[in-house]
């Protein structure tokens, strides 16, 4: 039986049987005891289904991974200690020394930092394109090296909207790993995998838990990429001395996710917490009705300032005049969620008044959570850079990132109302 998602927010991911807890206790244990040397073997030999140390698996954080893969709608799932690290193993799941990743350069931070700047350190190099680029010039950064072709749903912050199918044929023609951080859109608003990626990737910290109570990060392999036979990845096809010699590519399937928790996350061992695990699946009870709600508020928030004649300009893919409009209604048709960006009229100075008008809302470096928040990168996060360095980043000195909750859009609105009646 398949269900429909707002069914499987509350029901995805543990079946209890008879007589067990009706939601996943928090096994908060390392290890797990048998009583005969084969069973454990058998686990060690992935030829059975257990747990036997929670740096490889652990049943809470399996419950979370079973709903955010069935949510998906992929193959498997492996819950990590942040959306970083999910980002960190997926690019060591594929990429040696003298690899590259084709990147759009529309992407979180951190990540942008990670493949910049971190990556290169260990010999593996990134290639940036814009996602408004054409398919020709995004080709034309791929070579016989590439692994990697990543990109970002909804951009934090820029909030461009990418075009999947534009990228998935790319990928496709030349037999890459096509990798999507979901985490701004969730698989409530949008579902990559029905539109040519191949790997997930989460920062469950944003919508999927909601309340900001826990950090962790999520991968989900689609299940529809065939590494056998595939020239480009020799790490599948050959045997992997680490592991007793087993060839990913020949596994039916998860050939990925297997790879990516047997040897990656062995290695490094960024495993999400049991605790954080349950806090995420209980967040995700309510993940449908939440991005019903804030992508809701959020158009009215847009609707609002871009009205407003103290406001400059407003970006939110639901409003007509935005440049995403197109592919958001092609690819998110029920809501761009709450994150939007606005410029005030005037200088640093103005902003920063306004921000400190603000009473409902609240300064914070966080988003995608159930309470309205907002950030001015010009005088936090980008402060050191001058107006014209801020300019070229992409981050005028008036933009405020606001991220929409759930309160009442009234609520919402008066706040901002009160602060602009201050500068
Ligand atoms: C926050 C964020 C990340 C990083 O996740 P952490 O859980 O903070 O490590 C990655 N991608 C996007 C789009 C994010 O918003």
């Amino acid at each position: 039986m398949s269900y429909k998602q707002d069914t499987i927010c509350v029901q995805g991911g543990y079946n209890p049987k008879t007589g067990e807890s009706r939601i996943p206790p928090i096994v908060q244990s390392t290890t797990f005891a048998y009583d005969s040397t084969q069973a454990m073997a058998d686990l060690f030999d992935l030829k059975a289904d257990g747990y036997f140390y929670t740096r490889l698996a652990n049943p809470t954080v399996a419950a979370f991974e079973g709903k955010v893969a069935a949510l998906e709608g992929g193959v498997a799932g492996i819950g990590c200690a942040s959306g970083m690290s999910a980002t960190m193993l997926l690019a060591f799941t594929l990429c040696g020394a003298g690899d590259n990743i084709v990147s759009s350069a529309a992407i979180y931070g951190g990540t942008f930092n990670l493949f910049a700047v971190t990556l290169p350190k260990l010999g593996i190099q990134t290639r940036f394109f814009d996602p408004d680029d054409s398919a020709e010039d995004i080709e034309k950064l791929i070579d016989d090296k590439t692994k990697l072709i990543f990109t970002e749903t909804v951009a934090n912050p820029s909030i461009k909207i990418i075009d999947f199918e534009k990228i998935a044929a790319i990928a496709k023609k030349h037999g890459i790993v096509y990798a999507d951080d979901n985490t701004l859109a969730t698989p409530i608003l949008c579902r990559p995998f029905e539109w040519g990626a191949n790997v997930i990737i989460h920062s469950s910290s944003k919508y999927l838990d909601g309340h900001a109570a826990a950090l962790g990060g999520m991968i989900v392999d689609g299940g529809n990429f065939n590494f056998k036979g595939n020239k480009r990845y020799a790490s599948f096809n050959e045997p992997d001395e680490s592991y007793h010699g087993l060839v990913y590519a020949d596994l039916p399937a998860a050939q990925f996710a297997t790879k990516c928790r047997a040897q990656m996350m062995r290695d490094m061992g960024a495993i999400m917490s049991p605790q954080n695990a349950f806090l995420s699946w209980l967040g995700c009870d309510t993940l449908a009705l939440r991005m019903e709600r804030h992508s809701s508020n959020a158009a009215k928030v847009a609707a609002y300032l871009s009205q407003h004649p103290k406001i400059d300009w407003v970006l939110h893919a639901s409003l007509p005049d935005n440049k995403y409009h197109a592919l958001a209604q092609k690819y998110m048709p029920n809501g761009t969620g709450g994150m939007l960006s606005f410029g005030i009229k005037g200088d640093v100075k103005q902003a920063a008044k306004f921000m400190e008008a603000l009473q409902l809302i609240t300064q914070e470096t966080h988003v995608a959570d159930v309470r309205s928040c907002v950030l001015h990168p010009a005088s936090t996060t980008h402060r050191q850079l001058t107006p014209e360095e801020l300019k070229a980043a992409g981050v005028p000195e008036n933009l405020v990132r606001l991220s929409v909750g759930i309160e009442n859009p009234d609520d919402i609105i008066a706040d901002l109302e009160q602060a602009l009646a201050k500068i």
